[in-house]
């Protein structure tokens, strides 16, 4: 039943455990996992800040869909200020939103510093882990109180599965007097579930009694079923994504045809001391560059590529490779877009578990110019 099911349940518990949180819902994809947060934090007349460098359709939820029910969402000026999340802050605002590793710049913030700041307001922050996955990276240990997943990358692992995972820390004060609703919802519950149990993990108790049950983003058991059968290998795959990007982008780095390489653990990157701080293993397996031939020769790497697939997708155990400016950021304006990092002579590459060797001739052959 949609309410609950034992493989959920068992893909929740361990989703939960790798992550040190108290609890976890599955649900029917990231973007349910991440709307349906917000949906829980907050209501019409409410205000969720968030960084502009977000995956393009939670950019597009907290900049037009949730405006036309009374959200908004107030985007800060520079993630990299971390004093900037708070000047947003007022006594209306339900969530600070960030991810773990940007998308598709792949830039890193220092979630510990913003997450003191956001805690002097009584904000939880949540955290968009998809790109980073428990293996390399942990929000609760940094102070952040809830992480969504787009499981349909990392955890799965082979493009096979649609999912997304909500996972509570716990221990959040809801009665601080700006969520008046979780409260109501303590209050009706408090006779019908045990007292610890329900402060503890009173965000995801919420989120599945009112909102899994009654908007129906559910994930099938089935997808929960493959989902454990990824998880299994996670680490494996992390590991190996991870050298292999390395490998890759420093590869990139020294090729005359590119300008710019975006990977934060390059000794170049902007982001290289928090990644040597929060990245210990390595920052992930994304990385994109722009091209000294611009959107012209962007695309033409595209078409020569051969193992590396041309597909928006990311996360899979395959190499892929996508022109964002006119795929998954296609909706957004030009400015938007260039401050999530991405121009017309932008790639975006989602690094696979091949050999490296392989991958980089075929960049190679596609990036050559004859
Ligand atoms: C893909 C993605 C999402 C959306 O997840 P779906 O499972 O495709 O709905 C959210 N956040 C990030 C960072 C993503 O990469």
């Amino acid at each position: 039943m949609r309410f609950s099911n034992p493989t959920n349940a068992a893909l929740e518990k361990r989703i939960a455990s790798l992550e040190g949180g108290a609890a976890a819902l599955a649900m029917a994809s990231g973007t349910a996992a991440i709307s349906n947060t917000f949906l829980n934090l907050a209501r019409s007349g409410d205000e969720i800040v968030a960084v502009k460098t977000l995956y393009g359709g939670s950019t597009t939820l907290l900049s037009s869909i949730l405006p036309q029910y009374g959200i908004t969402g107030k985007f800060v000026e520079d993630e990299n200020d971390v004093s900037a999340y708070e000047r947003l802050i007022t006594d209306k605002t339900k969530a600070v939103y960030l991810e773990s590793l940007g998308n598709p710049g792949m830039n890193v913030v220092d979630i510990e510093e913003i997450a003191k700041r956001v805690h002097r307001h009584g904000v939880p922050l949540v955290v968009d882990n998809t790109f980073a996955t428990p293996y390399l990276l942990r929000p609760f240990d940094y102070g952040a109180d809830i992480v969504c997943y787009s499981a349909t990358k990392y955890l799965g692992g082979h493009g096979t599965v649609i999912g997304g995972l909500v996972v509570e820390k716990g221990g959040f004060d809801y009665f601080n007097g700006r969520f008046p609703q979780i409260e109501q919802f303590y209050r009706d519950y408090q006779d019908s579930i045990p007292e610890d149990e329900l402060r503890q993990t009173l965000f995801t108790k919420r989120l599945r009694i009112v909102y899994l049950t009654d908007l129906g983003a559910h994930m099938s058991p089935m997808q929960a079923f493959f989902l454990l059968q990824g998880i299994e290998t996670l680490s494996l795959r992390m590991e190996r994504h991870t050298q292999n990007a390395r490998q890759i982008a420093s590869y990139l780095a020294g090729h005359p045809a590119i300008k710019e390489v975006s990977y934060p653990e390059l000794p170049q990157s902007p982001y290289y001391g928090l990644t040597q701080r929060y990245f210990p293993r390595g920052p992930g397996a994304i990385l994109s560059v722009r091209l000294k031939g611009g959107r012209d020769a962007a695309l033409a790497v595209l078409k020569k590529v051969r193992i590396f697939d041309y597909m928006v997708n990311v996360g899979d155990a395959k190499s892929l490779i996508v022109h964002p400016a006119s795929s998954t950021h296609f909706s957004q304006s030009p400015v938007m877009r260039e401050a999530a990092g991405v121009y017309d002579d932008t790639l975006r590459l989602s690094v696979g578990i091949e050999d490296a060797a392989d991958l980089i001739a075929d960049l190679e052959q596609a990036l050559d110019e004859g």
